[in-house]
């Protein structure tokens, strides 16, 4: 009986010891982890965040409204009088249908439209997710972790 009992104390001090041994190992090494949501952790070149758009570099070749798989965005123009200038009606873009695949960023000749590194994306009101208008510079101003 004993002998039980001393062999569970030297178990539990030794479990104890294992214990310690993994904190002091790691005591003065650099986290791995990062003090989120203060600190955020910038994402790769190659991610695929909110799509985005430069306006001005758009030349309305309707490209990446073909290639969308899912519809989720939609353009509008007006040809001007001059029958050569085009201007830009509407350019929104539905993040719920959005699959994120970077197919529009891929077949852009001009690099108007891209895929930005947002990744804290909520909203409040459903109909701000459904319709956001890529022509606002202000388009993701209200969306947690937005920059423009
Ligand atoms: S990332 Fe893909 S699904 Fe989303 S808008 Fe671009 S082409 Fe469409
Ligand atoms: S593919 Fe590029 S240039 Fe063509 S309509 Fe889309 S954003 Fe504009």
């Amino acid at each position: 009986m004993l002998f039980i009992y001393i062999k569970r104390i030297f178990i539990g001090f030794y479990s104890l010891l294992k214990g310690f041994k993994v904190t002091f190992k790691n005591l003065l090494k650099k986290p791995v982890t990062l003090n989120y949501p203060v600190v955020k952790q910038p994402m790769k070149e190659r991610f695929r965040g909110m799509v985005d758009l430069y306006p001005d570099k758009c030349v309305i070749c309707y490209q990446c409204i073909k290639i969308c798989p899912t519809a989720a965005l939609d353009l509008g123009h007006k040809t001007l009088e001059d029958n050569k200038t085009k201007n830009i009606t509407k350019f929104t873009f539905n993040a719920e249908l959005c699959c994120f695949c970077g197919l529009c960023d891929e077949i852009c000749p001009t690099e108007a439209i891209f895929l930005n590194q947002m990744y804290e994306v909520s909203y409040f009101d459903h109909k701000d997710l459904i319709k956001i208008d890529l022509m606002s510079p202000e388009k993701y101003k209200n969306v947690d972790g937005g920059t423009s």
